[in-house]
């Protein structure tokens, strides 16, 4: 059984005291849920305070960044060991803004998910079309390149930790966000794509988040999917009360 796994990428918000209200709120208004498992990912700076903040909660903590390297002179840049020995867990690999912005490529995602996984830390791994490809009808066959391309020399068993999040680029803090019969449908196919990689018993154990404009207003349709077991939120994790009610779907679905 697959539990219902809900992510906030707080992307480039919140000074360390904002991080810390945020939290201070959420906290409160998660306590209760035990069957959904709460991940936030702050600005970098912020994870030790918020890791701090999160002890003994239901909240787990992720960077949303590393470098494959485990040391060096890459100013500006931080390892997996640093963000593991800061107390997070996570690690979001491949976001589309990275991929966009700063020349993410698969073979760096590669390179990523493999220092990741080398310290223990547990990677998400974001796929996703760009709308033009979606028009084209390219969604499937990027998909598979992006998922062939990040686990590269990655076997069955470092594999298990994997966390995979389809997010279409378009739907990605635009307020459109796919169907759930346009995300289930992509879920299904990179389920198939692992038992390929993989085998079929890995597949029904990953993890695939959908992202892209999640509100609380869409967030039980698209969790009711049976290849949706959770999602990583952007905007609408900024705000306790929103990502609280995204997590409190999710808790519905999981019953
Ligand atoms: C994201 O940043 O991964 C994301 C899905 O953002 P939003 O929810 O704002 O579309």
């Amino acid at each position: 059984m697959r539990q219902k796994t809900i992510a906030g990428n707080w992307k480039m918000y919140k000074t360390i005291p904002e991080a810390g209200q945020l939290i201070t709120e959420l906290k409160k208004k998660v306590a209760s849920v035990d069957n959904v498992h709460i991940i936030v990912c702050p600005p970098s700076l912020a994870v030790p305070e918020v890791v701090r903040m999160v002890q003994g909660s239901n909240i787990a903590v992720g960077a949303q960044n590393l470098h494959w390297e485990r040391e060096g002179a890459f100013t500006g840049e931080l390892s997996a060991q640093m963000i593991k020995s800061a107390g997070a867990e996570y690690v979001i690999i491949g976001h589309s803004e990275r991929r966009q912005y700063f020349g993410e490529t698969d073979r760096s995602v590669n390179l990523k998910i493999k220092a990741a996984l080398a310290e223990g830390l547990r990677p998400i791994v974001c796929v996703g079309e760009t709308l033009e490809q979606r028009e084209n009808n390219q969604t499937e066959k990027i998909v598979k390149e992006q998922i062939q391309g990040a686990f590269e020399e990655i076997s069955e068993k470092e594999f298990s930790p994997i966390i995979i999040a389809y997010e279409p680029v378009w739907a990605i803090g635009t307020g459109k966000t796919a169907t759930p019969d346009q995300a289930q449908e992509v879920h299904t196919f990179i389920r198939a794509l692992i038992a390929e990689l993989y085998s079929h018993k890995t597949a029904e154990q990953t993890i695939i988040q959908y992202g892209g404009s999640v509100k609380p207003e869409n967030a039980a349709d698209l969790m009711r999917q049976a290849d949706i077991d959770g999602a990583l939120v952007g905007g609408a994790c900024l705000n306790a009360g929103s990502f609280a009610a995204i997590i409190t779907s999710a808790e519905k679905q999981a019953d």
